[in-house]
């Protein structure tokens, strides 16, 4: 976790956003939107300083929010958890992916994701002490080969940790797939856990929760977070549902890493997740629409663009502008271009860098004449 000469290492998104920082250009690498999300969500937090709800919360979260998510997870895709004893609200999605990583494995465990991932498993895995086993998704659709995902999954595999939609490859995974995860789980007794941060960011194509698959809800750590959902990245309000056993196992844990943490915040969430369905599509709509604006300026610039189904992120490739090395190419573009994006290698294991070697992480969760802007400075590179 730190570098070879034991100085701290910063994520790289802490340093993407200081490069972009540092240099004017337009930040396009981390992911967090540059606009506030629903008066309504904004309103409530105020309104809970106002009131007094700035001590802290009970342990497993402000009972607004544990039964808003309840009936979150029952309009959105008809499932049943019990908010007193099945939800646990968390320090961001990062804290519920910590402490589940934390509590359920030991020393020696493998715990299977795919690859790319979102840095924090890499380094909570590590933390752990557990062995992190990856299970490659392809271009140009970023699929999982099924042969690939039973030979990673055996009967040292303590989780099978899965993410869709997808950051960075905004993949979202397909029913296949997910039955097939829910099918190793069972053979070889793993647990799953999702992450679907992204839930409510897709662009035509339905998002599955695992947990509403037959077989998968007695077995299954589900995670989210308000962050993505109501554009307050900042506040950290995440969750967890599973069943009351595996809920008390990651609680034992987690009330030692924050305790509680963002008292206001919570009921304000509560409020964002009880919002009407109107609110979610409009959502989906927006990015969308900017994911298409982006992909169209990325493909203008002569950079070879990879369809996007969900997230906040695009990939595309740089070799047709005589890039090949994305990491080169991101140390060069806020320089010659003024804007910022990420290389995919920071999301994958050393071995596997050469086959994501000379792809770039693009964000478009921006507002529209931002977006617009970038395009304009990406056709400076022709
Ligand atoms: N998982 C994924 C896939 C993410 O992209 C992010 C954040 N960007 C997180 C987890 C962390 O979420 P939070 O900010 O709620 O901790
Ligand atoms: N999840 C955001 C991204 O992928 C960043 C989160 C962070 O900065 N740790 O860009």
């Amino acid at each position: 976790l730190l570098a070879d000469d034991g100085t701290l290492r910063p994520t790289i998104f802490a340093e993407m956003s200081a490069l972009a920082q540092a240099t004017g250009a337009i930040n396009l690498g981390q992911g967090f939107p540059d606009e506030d999300g629903p008066a309504e969500v904004l309103e409530a937090a105020r309104e809970a300083i106002a009131s007094g709800v700035n001590q802290y919360s009970p342990g497993r979260g402000h009972a607004r929010l544990r039964e808003a998510i309840a009936r979150h997870q029952r309009r959105f895709y008809g499932l049943e958890v019990d908010p007193e004893t099945e939800v646990l609200v968390t320090a961001g999605a990062t804290e519920a992916l910590t402490a589940t990583i934390l509590a359920l494995t030991e020393s020696g465990d493998e715990v299977v994701t795919l690859e790319p991932y979102y840095d924090s498993y890499a380094a909570t895995i590590a933390l752990a002490g557990a062995r992190h086993v990856t299970v490659p998704l392809h271009a140009p659709d970023f699929t999982v080969d099924h042969e690939e995902l039973r030979v990673a999954v055996t009967d040292r595999t303590r989780l099978i940790l899965i993410n869709t939609p997808h950051n960075p490859t905004g993949a979202v995974l397909d029913r296949a797939t997910l039955e097939l995860v829910v099918e190793l789980a069972h053979r070889h007794d793993a647990i799953i856990v999702t992450d679907e941060v992204y839930e409510h960011i897709t662009f035509g194509v339905p998002h599955t929760p695992i947990s509403a698959l037959p077989g998968a809800p007695e077995r299954t750590i589900t995670i989210s977070s308000g962050g993505k959902t109501f554009n307050t990245t900042g506040w950290k309000i995440g969750w967890l549902t599973a069943p009351a056993a595996l809920v008390d196992r990651v609680l034992a844990v987690k009330q030692f890493l924050t305790y509680v943490n963002g008292a206001p915040f919570q009921p304000a969430i509560g409020v964002g997740l009880d919002l009407p369905d109107s609110y979610f599509t409009g959502l989906a709509t927006t990015l969308q629409r900017r994911a298409a604006v982006l992909s169209a300026g990325l493909a203008a610039a002569g950079l070879e663009v990879h369809p996007t189904r969900g997230s906040y992120f695009v990939l595309a490739d740089a070799t047709p502008l005589g890039h090949p090395d994305a990491v080169e190419f991101c140390r060069r573009l806020p320089v010659e271009a003024g804007v910022v994006a990420i290389p995919v290698s920071a999301f994958v294991t050393p071995r596997r860098r050469p086959e994501y070697a000379s792809l770039v992480r693009f964000a478009f969760c921006k507002r529209d004449e931002v977006l617009t802007d970038a395009v304009g400075r990406l056709a400076s590179l022709r």
